[in-house]
């Protein structure tokens, strides 16, 4: 089953400048056609999406205002977090601050958004201060739902064997120390969940498993240790070969799986964690029915279960001011929960002056800075078109991708789209997506990060 070829360095290099492609371009080829306009135009979250966007449009406009409300002043690498939680990189390696990518002329708004009345076109941020706009880019990213397991908060992550991938970078760097203190205790009993939402990076939990198995094997002791993966649906990801291969993986390496299991509460002190089941009838998919209203059902059956080590997974959504807003999806798998655009434009269904970018966006699969480099160059020119008067010409394939980390020093470079059920997309010829590789893992570990600051300086 396992297959470990190596890649050459000629090959390597090769994958090193086609990451670097966008970087390389001149600047005039990027800022073709620009656009004179006195438009306002607001962007929503200043993160991966709405900073590529802020650099993109600054390119493409001549004229007009682009606000970006973006409250942080540090921003965040999120994709490696993984291997900051593995104990493989630093926790200072993923912050830069966001003024080293903010582009000149763009008026940055220090503040949370609060409400947005789609209808009279209008921006309420925290401090009550409003904000108008003719165009809007809603690329604020996901909320991370904790509250929805009880007894669960985000400040546990790192005490009583409780670890979190996505807390936060300090989450992190905790659920490191956290694996590390249950290695050392030399056996015990460890959980990993999986959430009944769409989750950013949907391989980052199966990551934090298979980077947990390298370091229980590396102590020599891993017949000390039982590992169980807690699933709400009956597949694990939602590329389908990728979903077999973990299954097959996970099974080889003794890791008992249980489907149809949402983590539903948690006692810190006991070590203690309910799940309730979901029924047979729930799949993994990146678009669970189950919404928050549900969450809250009190006739599922549950079951009890101790540990040594957890990895919560919250349950992740829209953030709640664009979930109470007019652009949130009404009806469909999305509703409620994310926002309601047109998976191939971008544009929004029912708001035309509107786009969504990134995690925020009610989409099948999408959620990873990688779609966001995809997504970005088809918002900038639909938007453009619109602005125009004109049918947004670009399309968005669904294209995703996600360095499957299998071990600590191999992974998988799975790239996929909307069309046929999720069939691969691989970008490089001489890279199998069924195949790991050493070469994948020092794309994730080495390669990855520049190319990621080249998407936010919209040169990518
Ligand atoms: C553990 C982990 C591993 C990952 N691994 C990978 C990977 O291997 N490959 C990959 O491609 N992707 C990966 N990702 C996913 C990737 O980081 C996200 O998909 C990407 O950051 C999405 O960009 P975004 O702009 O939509 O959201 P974000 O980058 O999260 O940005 C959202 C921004 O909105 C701002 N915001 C929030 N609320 C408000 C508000 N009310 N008002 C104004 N601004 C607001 C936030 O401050 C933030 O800056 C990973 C993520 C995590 C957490």
């Amino acid at each position: 089953m396992q297959k470990t070829p190596l890649l050459t360095r000629r090959d390597l290099l090769k994958v090193g400048s086609s990451l670097g492609v966008g970087s390389l371009l001149p600047l005039s080829a990027l800022s073709a056609n620009t656009l004179p306009t006195q438009a306002r135009i607001v962007i929503l979250g200043g993160g991966a999406a709405g900073m590529a966007m802020a650099n993109r449009l600054t390119r493409r406009l001549q004229g007009g205002s682009i606000t970006l409300v973006e409250p942080r002043e540090t921003h965040h690498y999120q994709p490696g977090w993984t291997l900051v939680a593995s104990g493989v990189w630093n926790a200072d390696k993923t912050m830069r601050p966001n003024a080293q990518f903010m582009p000149r002329g763009v008026n940055w708004v220090r503040e949370y958004a609060a409400n947005i009345d789609a209808d009279s076109k209008r921006i309420t941020l925290a401090s009550g201060t409003t904000l108008g706009y003719d165009f809007l880019v809603v690329a604020t990213g996901i909320q991370l739902n904790y509250h929805l397991i009880e007894g669960m908060t985000p400040e546990l992550v790192g005490q009583h064997g409780i670890g979190s991938v996505y807390a936060s970078i300090e989450g992190a760097s905790r659920t490191n120390h956290a694996i590390q203190t249950w290695l050392n205790s030399g056996q015990g009993k460890g959980i990993f969940t999986a959430a009944p939402t769409p989750v950013k990076c949907a391989g980052a939990p199966l990551k934090m498993t298979f980077t947990t198995l390298s370091r229980l094997e590396a102590s020599g002791q891993r017949d000390a240790f039982t590992l169980d993966y807690m699933a709400p649906g009956a597949g694990l990801f939602s590329q389908p070969w990728v979903d077999e291969f973990v299954k097959q993986r996970f099974d080889d390496q003794g890791v008992k799986r249980r489907h149809h299991y949402r983590l539903s509460a948690i006692d810190p002190h006991a070590k203690q964690a309910e799940f309730a089941f979901v029924g047979p009838e729930s799949e993994f998919t990146s678009h669970h029915e189950l919404r928050e209203a549900e969450f809250r059902r009190d006739n599922q059956p549950t079951v009890i279960a101790d540990y040594d080590f957890i990895h919560v997974v919250p349950p992740m959504s829209a953030h709640d001011f664009v979930k109470q807003s007019d652009l949130i999806a009404q009806d469909g798998p999305f509703r409620g929960e994310w926002l309601d655009v047109d998976i191939h434009t971008l544009q929004h269904n029912r708001y035309p002056e509107v786009f969504g970018i990134g995690d925020v966006i009610g989409a099948p699969i999408n959620k990873t800075a990688a779609s966001v480099k995809a997504q970005a160059p088809v918002v900038e020119e639909n938007l453009l078109a619109v602005m125009q008067g004109k049918t947004p010409p670009a399309r968005h394939t669904g294209y995703t991708s996600c360095p499957m980390i299998t071990g600590i020093g191999k992974a998988m470079l799975v790239e996929f789209g909307y069309a046929d059920n999720f069939a691969f997309m691989p970008s490089f010829p001489f890279i199998d997506p069924t195949d790991e590789s050493w070469a994948a893992w020092v794309m994730k570990d080495r390669m990855l990060q520049p190319a990621y600051y080249a998407v936010l300086e919209g040169q990518a």
